[in-house]
């Protein structure tokens, strides 16, 4: 069944229509959560049937003009399901790069499969290029590693993707990558929140209320403070209307800047290693 959300705009303090289009995103189906003439943002939607047992995945594709990214394909586990999302939106012969955050099994177990069935590119940290092929069916050509410290990709127009650092969040080699024109920032694990089963929320504006479905996760693989803060003072160069992670809800109005400086604040990883062990 698809539900759209029905929540008002004037319900979400700051929050404006040209960041996210709410009402026009289902969770079953994903919309844009950006559009304009020439520039999309999509989230491919939520498939409920995963939550529990497995963590659940959001997938991102940036278009922009001929261009399309997908952001965090997701495993092989979950292609045929993000194939047949991703195709109320567009062929996979229009894909031409797969970026990858990191080098986890819920983020790109599925290359073999996507390299097969696009011919698209794999962006990923330089420290994970040697180690994908082993996930099978992997044409190293078609490996582009990104630098330690990031890279920018030209869309023209001005309009550009950043490919912000994010080491030791949790990966040793981690990116976020943050959509100019869209204001959107994709933040891989970082923002990730555990929904209990048919509870998930697309969206959030109040982290306060949030907040325990984050915690948990971020103290455990996140590494340490240091590198937390690091992360904020490197995105924040950018304006940020939304933050959209690879698992769970995506933060919206109040949450993103309260969401910036909670995680500036968190002890997490190492910092608490004594409890850790026991
Ligand atoms: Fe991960």
């Amino acid at each position: 069944m698809v539900r759209f959300f029905k929540f008002k705009l004037s319900n979400i303090g700051g929050f404006s229509m040209e960041a996210v289009k709410m009402e026009s995103v289902s969770t079953t189906r994903g919309g844009a959560l950006y559009e304009d003439n020439g520039h999309q943002f999509l989230w491919l939607g939520l498939d409920e049937m995963e939550e529990g047992n497995i963590i659940q995945i959001n997938q991102y594709v940036v278009r922009h003009g001929s261009r399309c990214i997908m952001l965090d394909p997701g495993g092989s586990y979950t292609y045929a399901t993000v194939v047949a999302n991703l195709s109320r939106y567009l062929d996979l012969d229009q894909i031409d790069t797969l970026f990858f955050s990191h080098q986890d099994p819920d983020v790109c177990s599925g290359m073999g499969l996507w390299l097969n069935t696009t011919k698209a590119t794999v962006m990923v940290s330089r420290l994970w290029t040697s180690f994908l092929p082993h996930f099978g069916g992997v044409d190293t050509n078609r490996l582009k590693a990104i630098p330690d410290k990031g890279i920018r990709v030209d869309l023209g127009g001005g309009d550009y993707l950043e490919f912000i650092p994010a080491h030791f969040l949790h990966s040793v080699g981690n990116f976020s990558v943050y959509d100019s024109r869209s204001k959107i920032l994709f933040s891989g694990d970082i923002g990730a929140s555990i929904f209990s089963p048919n509870q998930h929320r697309v969206f959030v504006d109040d982290l306060a209320d949030h907040i325990p479905r984050m915690e948990g996760f971020h103290k455990r693989y996140m590494c340490s403070n240091v590198v937390c803060k690091e992360w904020v003072k490197r995105v924040s160069r950018h304006e940020i209307k939304t933050i959209a992670p690879q698992h769970g809800a995506i933060m919206v109005g109040g949450a993103v800047p309260k969401f910036f400086d909670w995680f500036g604040r968190l002890s997490c990883g190492v910092d608490n290693l004594q409890a850790i062990y026991g």
